[in-house]
């Protein structure tokens, strides 16, 4: 498996769980708003034996979790195999993903515990091209939330990060009437994008971060609306809270 990155032990990756996060190399989008670009190129980190790194988490005894991040982890060819060793020695696996590949979900599901889906807009041909820098099969993405959707023992997060200047406050009404029409189970988490360096200086000016009042207005609307899903706010004021406990 390429890995970028290891961090031994993150208390952010998997709600209420210490996590080992494991960053694999490359990914099939070219989002300008990566944090993470540095893992696009295909010459970073180096290739790990799944007995090698099954060492690495075994020793590390500090966590109960490992995350699986990216990158996109489903392109990695030996993904199944490193699920099912981690899965053997009983530690939570959540996975992130961008939806592109349902197959890889499905093969994996019967050894994972979470998925986190970031869902980069609407389900919406030219809005994604124009967010992720290539051509979108919406159809794929719709099957791994369906998919996901339907396996009651995998713990399900949506997140989308809005960015200014590339998100729009009707993007994010259009993938909540998404996820009702879905009937969506899971957390749906509205992110705050901030810049950090690996998105890189050119993108500095590009992209903004969007303000804690505008992210509660657009949450605003839903607040006293009943759905099978849970709506989570994250920014740098309010940490990951949902909109129930949200003065909005
Ligand atoms: S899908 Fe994620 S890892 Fe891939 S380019 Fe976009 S933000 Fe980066």
């Amino acid at each position: 498996m390429k890995i970028g990155g290891l961090i031994d032990i993150s208390t952010k990756d998997i709600p209420h769980k210490s996590a080992m996060v494991i960053f694999t190399v490359g990914c099939n989008f070219k989002c300008d708003y990566c944090h993470n670009k540095y893992l696009l190129q295909p010459n970073v980190g180096r290739e790990y034996e799944i007995t090698e790194l099954m060492q690495t988490i075994r020793t590390n005894v500090l966590v109960n979790g490992i995350s699986i991040s990216g990158g996109e982890p489903t392109l990695q060819p030996d993904l199944l195999e490193l699920c099912k060793e981690i899965n053997t020695i009983g530690k939570y696996i959540s996975i992130d993903t961008n939806g592109s590949n349902p197959e890889v979900i499905k093969k994996i599901a019967p050894y994972i515990n979470r998925v986190a889906l970031d869902l980069k807009g609407p389900i919406d041909s030219e809005k994604l091209k124009k967010i992720t820098g290539v051509n979108v099969n919406i159809d794929r993405i719709a099957q791994t939330i369906e998919f996901v959707n339907s396996q009651d023992d995998i713990g399900f997060e949506i997140r989308t990060t809005f960015v200014v200047n590339l998100h729009k406050p009707e993007d994010i009404n259009e993938i909540i009437d998404f996820l009702k029409r879905s009937e969506f189970r899971g957390n749906f988490v509205l992110q705050q994008y901030q810049f950090l360096e690996g998105v890189g200086e050119e993108f500095k000016r590009v992209f903004s971060k969007p303000e804690h009042d505008v992210l509660l207005n657009l949450l605003k609307p839903y607040k006293d609306e009943k759905f099978p899903f849970k709506i989570y706010l994250r920014d740098e004021i309010v940490g990951y809270c949902s909109i129930d406990e949200l003065s909005v």
